[in-house]
Formats: structure tokens, C-alpha cells, sequence
């Protein structure tokens, strides 16, 4: 169970004070949800984006690996995921070869 409580009808959602923008979550997730987007007001110059959310399948691997507990997961008994399709692995693979940054931004 999450330490933290959910937004409602929301899969996936970040914490920005926490993230370091360390693309790791981005490197993990099979679904192509998530994508690093520019930050020009950040000193990190980049910041984590749910892009896609309703292709989060709920797997958690952004969670359990995002070494800064900046991202979060609903629980299954409270949210619907998506199944892993053909386009979620897809975009999944393109956003992996845009060096972790949005498609088309
Ligand atoms: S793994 Fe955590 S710190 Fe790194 S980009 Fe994702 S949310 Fe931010
Ligand atoms: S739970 Fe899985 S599918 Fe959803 S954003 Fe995290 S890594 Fe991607």
C-alpha cells in the first residue's frame, strides 16, 4: 500500500519538489506514460511529465525504482489500469531512442 494517498482517478502522479530529473522512472516504464520534458525555469533544465496516463498499467517498476520517492502508483483496489498494448510498447521504445524526452517536443 502507498504511503501516499491518491489523487483521485489518477494512475500515476510525481511529486516535482522531490524529482531530480534523473530519467531513470522514464527508463523503466513499458508503457511509454512518462517522458521528460524542458524545465527552463529549473536548474535541472528538464522535469518528469505523465504524458500518456491512461497507458499506465500499474506495474509500479517507476516507483520501485526512482531513487528520490518523487513518483507514485495508485493502488489496484482503487484504480483501473490499462492493458499493455502494441503502441504502449511502441512509444515506450521511441521516447527510450528520444533520450528519454517527449515525442514531438
Ligand atoms: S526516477 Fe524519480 S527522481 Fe528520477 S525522473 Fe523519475 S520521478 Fe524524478
Ligand atoms: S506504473 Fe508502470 S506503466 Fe505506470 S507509469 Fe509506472 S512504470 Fe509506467
Amino acid at each position: 500500500m502507498s504511503l501516499v494517498t491518491a489523487p483521485n482517478n489518477t494512475p500515476v502522479w510525481v511529486n516535482i519538489a522531490r524529482c531530480k530529473a534523473c530519467d531513470i522512472c522514464v527508463s523503466m516504464c513499458p508503457a511509454g506514460v512518462l517522458a521528460m520534458v524542458p524545465a527552463p525555469n529549473s536548474i535541472l533544465g528538464s522535469m518528469i511529465e505523465v504524458v500518456v496516463p491512461d497507458a499506465c498499467i500499474g506495474c509500479k517498476d517507476c516507483e520501485l525504482h526512482c531513487p528520490d520517492f518523487a513518483i507514485y502508483v495508485a493502488d489496484r483496489t482503487e484504480f483501473k489500469f490499462a492493458k499493455l498494448s502494441d503502441s504502449s510498447k511502441e512509444r515506450a521504445e521511441a521516447v527510450k531512442h528520444n533520450k528519454f524526452r517527449k515525442l514531438g517536443a
